[in-house]
């Protein structure tokens, strides 16, 4: 008699961000039937999308297509179609016109970014996350700086080339220094009218300091540098109301060609029906095993997920977390299976792992040849800083052909000061 083999188990993964992919990569196992779906067709590295929205990189150095980061790992299938609604009771996962049956559920949706309460005013300052929103903001900014040498009045040429950025964090920091330099740059490029001085940079953040999770000395050291670039800091200071080329703080009204929102996120809205508890950004909240409560077969990680570790640390919406928590629930579920279909069968549930999160630091950049770092008590600041995050980054990046151009168009800029990808495309993205 010809043995059969037991039917291959059904682990369906929802997003191809840092988390989903991961936990995709690690379940290369020929008793698992991996099925992926995401809404767009590539992978993305976030932490660069700053670099795509101030013309230093283009967006395909940037995004790897998912098919072809998989394309050798047998048991996993990609989809590219957006999530509807997950059915937590039938195991089934929606999508416009299909419908997803699983053993096992991997939800890495990730987050969007979040207005606190006032979803009106995304119309007016737009965040980065997606490639389609650095893409936009670079044609904006650019197109700006366009439109001012076009223009006779002084008053006008100095509100186009305002740049409100809300958020003191890494993003808001990080597109800050970005910007002032790619303004800088730009009109020494044969802009006659244009004169450094109708630049404005304006920087608003709610907390009394930037980049509030590092140290009191490399958030003061940020401050200073971004100061000497000419931008203008308003820690302390809550954005009252937005409106179309207007931010008001602090009782005053600011006009500014481009307003950008670097300021907070909630999770994917997908998630909102699901009956299970959440945090006030809408996270799913999770075990310690990254599981959700009552359904030990559906797991949350990455940025979708509220998770305390073993150590009762809260994962942090970091990429490095998100990998981690991707490779934990693969393990974890590759070794249930084993488990399961093993000698040992009845200990699966006590056999579970949990996670604990390896902290490898944060990084932001501030302007040319300025970072800061900090990995638990190890920290760092300034170009050696700036050194230790473009070789992270390159090493992070997916994909040789991404490393090499990344690498020699950071080598350009760096040496000439020239960006490569500052050619205004019609119609806007
Ligand atoms: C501008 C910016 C800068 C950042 N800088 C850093 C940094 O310097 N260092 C750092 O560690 N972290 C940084 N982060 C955070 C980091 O990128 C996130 O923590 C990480 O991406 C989280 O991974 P994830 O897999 O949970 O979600 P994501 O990477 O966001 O992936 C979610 C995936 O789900 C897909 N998806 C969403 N909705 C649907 C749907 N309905 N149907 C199908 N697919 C869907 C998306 O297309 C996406 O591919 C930054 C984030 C941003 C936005």
């Amino acid at each position: 008699m010809v043995p059969v083999s037991p039917p291959k188990v059904k682990v369906l993964v929802l997003g191809a961000g840092f988390a989903g992919l991961d936990c995709c990569k690690k379940l290369n196992s020929p008793k698992i039937d991996v099925t992926l779906l995401d809404r767009q067709n590539h992978h993305l590295f976030q932490p660069l999308l700053y670099q795509v929205a101030t013309a230093s990189l283009a967006a395909p150095d940037i995004a790897a297509p998912v098919r072809e980061i998989l394309a050798d790992q047998e048991n996993a299938q990609v989809f590219m179609e957006a999530v509807e609604t997950i059915d937590l009771k039938s195991q089934c996962v929606h999508t416009s016109d299909r419908a997803h049956a699983y053993d096992y559920l991997v939800i890495a949706l990730g987050a969007r970014t979040g207005y606190f309460g006032h979803p009106e005013w995304e119309a007016f300052a737009p965040g980065l996350k997606t490639l389609e929103d650095a893409r936009s903001l670079r044609h904006k900014v650019l197109k700006a700086v366009e439109k001012a040498e076009l223009c006779d009045d002084p008053k006008e040429r100095r509100r186009l080339l305002t740049i409100a950025i809300v958020g003191g964090g890494p993003t808001g920091v990080e597109l800050a220094g970005a910007f002032t330099e790619l303004i800088h740059r730009t009109i020494k490029d044969g802009f006659r009218r244009v004169v450094a001085e109708d630049i404005r940079v304006v920087l608003i953040e709610a907390a009394p300091k930037l980049l509030s999770m590092f140290d009191e000395d490399q958030s003061v050291y940020a401050a200073k540098r971004l100061r000497k670039l000419g931008i203008e800091i308003h820690t302390g200071t809550f954005v009252e109301d937005v409106r179309e080329g207007e931010v008001d703080f602090n009782g005053t009204s600011l006009e500014a060609g481009t307003i950008i929102w670097a300021a907070g996120t909630e999770a994917n809205p997908v998630t909102a029906a699901l009956p299970t508890d959440k945090d006030h950004s809408a996270r799913l909240i999770v075990g310690t095993d990254c599981s959700l409560p009552d359904y030990p077969n559906v797991f949350a990680i990455g940025d979708i997920a509220y998770c305390e570790d073993t150590n009762g640390v809260v994962v942090p919406p970091l990429a490095a977390a998100a990998a981690q928590m991707g490779a934990h629930v693969a393990n974890l579920i590759k070794s249930e299976i084993k488990v399961k279909t093993g000698r040992m069968r009845d200990k699966a549930p006590l056999l579970r792992r949990q996670f604990t999160y390896f902290d490898k630091g944060m990084m932001a950049i501030i302007g040319k040849s300025a970072a800061v770092v900090k990995a638990n008590k190890f920290k760092m600041r300034g170009f050696l800083a700036w050194v230790a995050w473009l070789f992270v980054h390159l090493l992070l990046l997916v994909g040789f052909r991404n490393k090499l151009t990344v690498l020699l168009q950071w080598g350009f800029a760096y040496l000439r000061g020239r960006r490569s990808a500052r050619i205004i495309v019609s119609p806007e993205p």
